[in-house]
């Protein structure tokens, strides 16, 4: 089944010429131009992959990505005009799984739209094997004082939940699936991201410093989280 994508942009060309080349790749595509349209037409149409404009009408692109990511697990690719919107979208405080900034070519969005649906198939896939051959679903991983609660998308420290953002989760959550591996970067950018192209490994070192801060006892001596030298991190538990 073709996989549905949900553009959000304003600037009427642009929308057009996205809309275009994506269905010329096969997809099922809808067009809307503000932020209120944007929640309406997504909780419509569950779409696979949103691409959405930060400057909007009625509601900033910002606001759409954090309403949307608390009700569903469409992939969010945002669009940027200006650098000070990048610190925003990189920190990722909004759980926004990629940006562009414009202007962009075709080619490139085209890489990127086509990255995110791929890592959202291998999630489905990896959940789907789950439940065909019945094992049971864990709720829960355990660490000592460290708790992941799955079901609910929680981290427990102390008997305490912890704040974390959507990224600081999914990152969480890939490393402790990996317990005692090391994993590179790279390979971690690309499952947990999506993103399969090298040069932006330092988003996942920020991320990786802000969650030792929440998870060690002493976040410049790591013992959960460590780095392991030339080669990535590896989750000790
Ligand atoms: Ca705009």
């Amino acid at each position: 089944m073709p996989e549905t994508i949900l553009i959000v942009e304003d600037e009427l060309s642009l929308q057009e010429t996205l809309a275009y080349n994506l269905k010329k790749e096969g997809y099922i595509v809808e067009t809307v131009g503000d932020g209120r349209s944007a929640l309406e037409a997504a909780r419509r149409l569950k779409p696979d992959l949103i691409v959405l404009d930060i400057m909007l009408p009625e509601m900033d692109g910002f606001e759409v990505a954090r309403i949307l990511r608390k009700e569903m697990s469409a992939a969010i690719l945002m669009l940027t005009a200006r650098d000070d919107e990048i610190d925003r979208v990189v920190g990722l405080e909004v759980g926004a799984d990629d940006y562009l900034t414009k202007p962009f070519s075709m080619r490139e969005l085209m890489a990127r739209v086509k990255s995110q649906l791929r890592r959202a198939r291998l999630l489905r896939e990896e959940m789907g094997k789950d439940s065909a051959t019945s094992m049971p679903k864990h709720e829960t991983l355990t660490f000592d004082n460290l708790i992941i609660n799955l079901t609910r998308r929680e981290v427990i420290l102390n008997d305490q939940v912890i704040q974390i953002k959507p990224k600081e989760y999914e990152l969480l959550l890939f490393l402790a699936e990996h317990r005692r591996q090391m994993l590179s970067r790279e390979f971690i950018l690309e499952r947990v991201w999506g993103w399969d192209f090298i040069g932006d490994s330092r988003t996942v070192d920020v991320h990786v410093r802000w969650l030792r801060q929440k998870i060690e006892v002493d976040s410049s001596n790591p013992i959960r989280i460590v780095t392991v030298r030339g080669g990535g991190y590896r989750f000790e538990g």
